[in-house]
């Protein structure tokens, strides 16, 4: 019989390194070895690691990062790496656990773990946990960059100046990205700035760029829908004769379109469902050759999309 995953990552991460070490490999030159549990965190490194870095990823495209449970072959990526970076804020669930239950045997930084608070959005109304979904704003993932250049200069410092200018390069890009699409985003009419997605994911978008977001399921896809959310959503999708609302590519979208049939049958109101090739990139980057393989794709597609969908 094969045992279930999760058994499997109680066994293949709850003990000691493979290679019979406590610790992470020494580092003795480059390429550092540097796995990421996120393609959104990947990006950044190798962004700023260039040639120095070889980088490898545990949740592929499409994965969401919430309910993520760890193969067997994550222990040995993991315990290879010179170097791990994790989103942090609690996104990556139980794996998030792990990292700080484990501080010596990987070095792992949280990229996002050390974003003033003050910058940040709690999860809930009620407060406590910060909402880690802090990309959607382009000048808060600035802080995660800087992270990663940090993280890899204090393990290499030879590679410093390179990891340097390489994110000095990177951040500058982010400004004219961040322009961009405020331009971009300026021309969706006041009444229509309403982004409604199957999670919680774009809180900094919304905060930065002016829109009012709503989810169907609360910050973690780890949350159940209850009856009463669904009929709240659908009674504001009626109310302001939303035109669309948007699927996201880690997340399955048979909620949101129960929600639609409700608004159809009790409002009388049609709402387009954008997915398919048009679905919001929200916690994973897309595939190689896909408009969302890196992160100012994946911001471009999203806002383009967004665009198209809401202006008149
Ligand atoms: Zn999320």
């Amino acid at each position: 019989m094969i045992p279930h995953r999760c058994v499997l990552a109680c066994l293949v991460l709850g003990s000691v390194g493979c290679n019979g070490r406590d610790g992470p490999p020494a580092f003795d030159g480059p390429p550092v070895r540097v796995t990421c549990t996120t393609t959104i965190v990947a990006d950044a490194v190798q962004r700023v690691g260039g040639d120095r870095v070889r980088v490898d990823t545990l949740m592929g495209p499409g994965v969401d990062p919430h309910k993520y449970i760890p193969f067997p072959s994550d222990r040995r990526k993991l315990d290879d790496a010179h170097l791990v970076f994790y989103s942090g804020l609690h996104l990556e669930g139980k794996m998030a656990d792990l990292f700080e239950k484990n501080k010596d045997r990987w070095r792992a930084h949280a990229v996002a773990g050390g974003i003033d608070p003050a910058k940040l959005l709690n999860a809930d109304a009620d407060g406590g946990e910060h909402d880690p979904h802090v990309w959607f704003d382009v000048q808060l993932w600035k802080y995660a960059v800087e992270a990663v250049r940090d993280g890899l200069a204090g393990l290499d410092p030879p590679g410093a100046d390179t990891y340097r200018a390489n994110a000095a390069a990177y951040l500058k890009e982010l400004d004219a990205l961040d322009a961009d699409i405020r331009k971009q985003l300026a021309t969706v009419p006041a009444d229509r700035r309403v982004l409604v997605t199957s999670h919680d994911a774009f809180g900094y978008f919304g905060r930065a760029y002016g829109f009012e977001v709503v989810g169907l399921q609360g910050v973690s896809t780890a949350s159940e829908v209850g009856t009463a959310r669904r009929a709240e959503l659908a009674k504001l999708l009626g109310d302001k004769r939303v035109p669309a609302v948007f699927t996201e590519t880690s997340v399955p979208d048979d909620g949101l379109k129960a929600v639609l049939d409700d608004v159809r049958k009790s409002y009388g109101h049609e709402v387009k469902l954008v997915g398919g090739d048009d679905a919001l990139y929200s916690d994973a980057l897309g595939g190689p050759g896909s408009p969302g393989a890196t992160y100012p794709g994946m911001v471009r597609h999203n806002v383009g999309v967004i665009v198209a969908a809401l202006s008149r």
